[in-house]
């Protein structure tokens, strides 16, 4: 079997959302795909469903516990190669059987296993886009050289590059990327303190994982497609803008210096994308509804509220400046997101979160993997810290909660 499909697959993040919709169209092209290899969090349940469906020759656990409970579930006759941790992360990413790596993990701990996997020669299926906005000068840099190509999975850069095509990025004026503008979008500023994580996970176009929900209710989702579309088009920041679309059927745009406009549209369904990516430079047949133009009526294009979601500018802001700057906001916000889903942070103190743990750790121009591996953590150590302190909680801190304070933030300096 594994000789005749054409491509072999390892997956990152199989049991999220991007990762569950990649079987499904590994389900409909047998032919044509083949997994080698999955990785997941701590979801053992549903990998053990996926073993015994897609029978891999590696599945990686990060989660030492949840790795125990699923070896104990195969039974000891199982020969499946199981590896727990970032080793077992790495060893799936660069499985000398495997071609492909879809990465669809949630965060930034898909860095190192893209670095890896393009090491190991692998063409990369890019989901997780935290890979770029923290690591964008490292990865690109180690694309280019091993020459690999990365193909973006997120429907806007999917968007961008189906767009783009054969086309010399010299005529090319802007990148426009559309934004749903999520739930909130005509929710007035003022009330934006009292949201609930079960309205911001409302998200009215998308079926998506709890942290890119949140990210798309604060437009931190968008901030971080900017980043994620700056490296890899290698286009300028000013040169990349982004229109409120809510309908979500314009993926996102070009324009040329002419000004001519290209499109890419759909249904919103993350499987055409994420099949694009494994298909390309061929087109398959998909199994997603067809576009009924003359069923979508309008199709709405809006500013987006720089103002009420404060984030997108962050992200601008980061980009711009570059560094590590981006991987210390991303992490901020990885941390302040978590921090709102727990019921321990208001929606509108995530951006203040980011900003002050941005202002609070040294800026550095220059980057390496360990340099931006320690920043992530400092910048973890002090968001937590602020959110253990109560930040941005009402009221405001008594005197016996500013001391505890005092303490919470020594005890992050001297954390790992
Ligand atoms: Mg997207």
């Amino acid at each position: 079997m594994i000789g005749r499909a054409s491509k072999k697959i390892s997956i990152l993040g199989s049991t999220g959302s991007i990762g569950r919709s990649t079987l499904d169209i590994v389900r409909n092209h047998p032919d044509r795909l083949k997994v080698v290899a999955l990785a997941a969090h701590n979801n053992w349940q549903e990998l053990l469903k996926q073993i015994e469906e897609f029978k891999p020759l590696m599945v990686a656990l990060y989660s030492e516990e949840a790795a125990e409970k699923l070896r104990y579930a195969l039974g000891p006759r199982s020969d499946l190669e199981l590896r727990t941790g970032m080793e077992g992360l790495l060893e799936v990413a660069s499985l000398a059987e495997a071609d492909t790596l879809l990465s669809a993990m949630v965060g930034s701990i898909g860095l190192q296993p893209v670095l890896e996997a393009i090491e190991a020669g692998k063409k990369i299926c890019l989901a997780n886009k935290e890979t770029l906005v923290v690591g964008g000068e490292l990865v690109m840099a180690a694309a280019q050289k091993c020459e690999i190509p990365i193909i973006p999975v997120d429907s806007e850069n999917s968007a961008i590059f189906q767009c783009l095509g054969e086309d010399d990025l010299r005529f090319v004026d802007r990148l426009i990327l559309t934004a749903s503008g999520g739930p909130f979008r005509e929710r007035p500023t003022t009330t934006l303190d009292t949201v609930t994580p079960a309205e911001a996970l409302r998200h009215p176009n998308w079926e998506m994982g709890g942290k890119i929900t949140i990210d798309s209710a604060t437009l931190m989702n968008k901030g971080l497609e900017v980043i994620e579309a700056h490296w890899l088009f290698n286009v300028d920041y000013d040169r990349i803008s982004v229109v409120v679309h809510p309908q979500s059927i314009v993926h996102s745009m070009i324009e040329f210096t002419d000004g001519s406009i290209l499109a890419q549209m759909g249904l919103p369904d993350m499987r055409l994308p994420i099949q694009y990516a494994l298909s390309f430079p061929e087109r398959w047949l998909a199994s997603c509804k067809r576009t009924d133009l003359t069923a979508l009526g309008m199709l709405n294009f809006e500013p987006p509220r720089f103002d009420a979601f404060p984030c997108l500018k962050l992200a601008y802001e980061a980009g711009r400046r570059g560094g590590n700057l981006p991987c210390l906001m991303n992490a901020a916000n990885e941390v302040a997101v978590d921090s709102f889903l727990k019921g321990r942070l208001s929606f509108s103190a995530i951006p203040k979160v980011i900003k002050e743990t941005t202002a609070r750790l040294p800026f550095s121009k220059k980057v390496s993997l360990a340099s931006l591996l320690a920043d992530d953590d400092s910048a973890r150590c002090e968001a937590t810290a602020m959110v253990n302190r109560g930040f941005g909680a009402e009221p405001p801190p008594t005197a016996a909660a500013s001391s505890q304070k005092e303490g919470a933030r020594a005890l992050s300096r001297h954390a790992k």
